[in-house]
């Protein structure tokens, strides 16, 4: 499949301003991984560590419904359980108040 990502912090086209996305140079398919392609995921992940924008790529992921693939360093598994957590967390709070 060719797919075209464009990964900046607002998910606009990718600037040629710094900071550089980590991502730009890469085959797009390193962030589209199988579900269980663990050591593909791990290595997409690992230039997310890397990445100057990864605080605001992940945080417009996890604010983005049905997104595929690493994003921020976060796998789409690892984005669901973060909404899960926040939600149960939300549910927790709003019980208790
Ligand atoms: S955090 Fe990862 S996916 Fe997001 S811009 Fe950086 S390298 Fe690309």
């Amino acid at each position: 499949m060719n797919r075209t990502i464009v990964r900046t912090s607002d998910y606009g086209p990718v600037s040629t301003a710094a900071p550089q996305p980590a991502c730009v140079g890469f085959d797009p398919e390193l962030f589209f991984p199988h579900a269980l392609a663990t050591d593909q995921i791990e290595e997409a992940k690992a230039v997310c560590r890397s990445c100057p924008l990864m605080e605001p790529c992940g945080a417009g992921a996890l604010s983005t419904s049905d997104l595929a693939g690493v994003w921020g360093g976060m796998s789409e598994d690892d984005r669901r359980k973060i909404k899960r957590r926040a939600g149960r967390q939300r549910a927790g709070k709003t019980a208790s108040a």
